[in-house]
């Protein structure tokens, strides 16, 4: 078979938050439709390609895990270094994890370039459907991006359910692609 690697355009896109809200998940649903019940616990750094058609382009996202580094201050320059997308995830379930995202928000206004598309995605909504589920209420959300204008659209994921994780990472892609 004849593999054509090549592509039109190449995104790097980091996805960042707290360690245990769905980081790696939501990943291997997007490049590979995949799901696991265990937590990794490689250190280091998770770089994944996915070549992607867009609008007639092949795009080559290029999608950063920090795995098991989580709040390592650190990493941050190659995290973010030329980075045209930055996914900030928590899990809709934890006040720990969207408390954490203060920390993160610090991390890109300190290491992401100015051009950087940032999102936020609340994972794990397939647990927020039982009832008596502690959850993080939509207005204390929307609070947080009055907050922060930089992130610019918000989505609601289940990388356990594969619900809104293409949406995701393509309406991420587009907005990317429009601005090229
Ligand atoms: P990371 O540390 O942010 O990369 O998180 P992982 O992807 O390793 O996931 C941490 C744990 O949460 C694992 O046990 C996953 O199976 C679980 N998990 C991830 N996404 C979901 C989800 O959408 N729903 C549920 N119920 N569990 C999830």
């Amino acid at each position: 078979e004849d593999y054509d690697l090549g592509f039109d355009f190449l995104f790097k896109i980091s996805v960042i938050g707290d360690a245990g809200v769905g980081k790696s998940n939501l990943i291997s649903r997007f490049v590979s439709d995949t799901f696991s019940l265990d937590t990794k616990s490689t250190i280091g750094f998770d770089i994944c390609n996915k070549i992607y058609d867009l609008d007639g382009f092949r795009i080559n996202l290029q999608i950063l895990d920090t795995a098991g580094q989580e709040r390592f201050r650190s990493t941050s320059d190659f995290l973010f270094r030329f980075c045209a997308g930055i996914i900030l995830v928590f899990d809709i379930t934890s006040k720990t994890s969207f408390q954490g995202l203060d920390f993160w928000i610090e991390e890109i206004y300190k290491s992401a370039p100015d051009s950087a598309i940032i999102f936020l995605v609340s994972n794990k909504h397939d647990l927020a459907n039982d009832q008596g589920t502690f959850v993080i209420t939509d207005e204390e959300i929307t609070h947080f991006q009055e907050k922060h204008p930089k992130i610019l659209k918000i989505f609601k994921a289940s990388a356990k359910e594969n619900m809104g994780i293409k949406e995701t990472f393509h309406e991420l892609a587009s907005t990317i692609l429009q601005k090229e």
